[in-house]
C-alpha cells in the first residue's frame, strides 16, 4: 500500500556521528536516528570542561599554565569518577563547537558502575554549573578522534565533528591510575578483613573442652587472598 509520496529509507537510519563519538551537530534536529544505549560502559558528561583558550582572559595563561589548570581539572573529575567506579578510560574534548566543546567521556569497567554514575553524577554541580551525565554508545575512543588535531594539522577548526582530545600530562595521569589501583585493592583488602573478623570473635570467649571439639573446620582460603593482595600492592 506505498501509494503517495514517502520518503526513503535511508532518511531514518543511524546517525554514525552519534554512535561512534557520542554527539552530532544537528542534536536532537538530526535526521537520522540517535540511538541512546540502555546499557553501555561508557558515560559522556556535555560540556563540562571550561576550556580557558575560548574565554576572553585567555592571554592570562601561557602553555605551561594551560596544561596545569587541565592536569587540576582532570584529576578533580577523575578521583570523583573513582568513587564511583573503576575508570578505564577518561576522554577531555576542546572542540570549539557547542556539541563537543568540553565534552568528558568516562569509560567504567562495567555496565551497573556507568549506571550509577548516571543516577549519581546528574544531582553534582561543578563550578556552579549542573552537571549532565548521560550512557554514551562511544565504544572506541581511537576511531572518535581526530587524528589531525593529535598533529597539530586539523584545518576543520569548529567544523570538526571528531574528538579534539586534551591530554594531562603523561606521568600525571598514570600516577592518577596507579593510586585508583591501590585504593581498589585496599578497599578489597578491608573487606577480606571484614570478612575474617567474625571469625576471630569466638576466640574471645573462654574456650571450654566441648567447645573446642564442636568447632568444625573452616575453610582457610581468605588469608591467602588477603596476602596476595598484599603483594599487589606493594609489587
Ligand atoms: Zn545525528
Ligand atoms: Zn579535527
Amino acid at each position: 500500500m506505498n501509494r503517495g509520496y514517502h520518503r526513503p529509507q535511508e532518511d531514518r537510519s543511524t546517525c554514525t556521528f552519534y554512535t561512534k563519538i557520542g554527539a552530532c551537530r544537528h542534536g536532537e534536529k538530526c535526521s537520522r536516528k540517535h540511538i541512546k544505549p540502555t546499557t553501555s560502559r561508557t558515560v559522556i558528561l556535555s560540556n563540562l570542561y571550561e576550556n580557558p583558550r575560548l574565554n576572553k582572559n585567555e592571554d592570562e595563561f601561557n602553555p605551561k599554565q594551560l596544561q596545569e589548570y587541565f592536569d587540576q581539572f582532570f584529576k578533580d573529575v577523575f578521583i570523583r569518577f573513582s568513587g564511583i567506579g573503576k575508570v578505564v578510560a577518561m576522554v577531555v574534548c576542546e572542540n570549539e563547537n557547542n556539541h563537543l566543546n568540553g565534552n568528558v567521556y568516562v569509560r567504567f569497567s562495567n555496565t551497573q558502575e556507568a549506571d550509577v554514575a548516571t543516577e549519581v553524577l546528574n544531582q553534582d554541580w561543578f563550578n556552579g554549573r549542573p552537571v549532565h551525565c548521560d550512557l554514551s554508545p562511544v565504544e572506541n575512543f581511537v576511531e572518535a578522534n581526530c587524528r589531525a588535531y593529535d598533529d597539530n594539522s586539523c584545518t576543520r577548526g569548529d567544523h570538526c565533528n571528531f574528538m579534539h582530545v586534551r591530554r594531562p600530562t603523561k606521568a600525571f595521569e598514570d600516577g592518577l591510575f596507579r593510586s585508583q589501583q591501590k585504593s581498589f585493592l585496599l578497599r578489597k583488602l578491608e573487606e577480606a578483613r571484614k570478612q575474617l573478623a567474625p571469625k576471630a570473635e569466638p576466640e574471645k570467649a573462654p574456650v571450654t573442652a566441648e567447645a573446642s571439639v564442636e568447632e568444625p573446620p573452616k575453610e582457610e582460603a581468605q588469608p591467602e587472598s588477603a596476602t596476595t593482595m598484599i603483594q599487589q600492592l606493594f609489587a
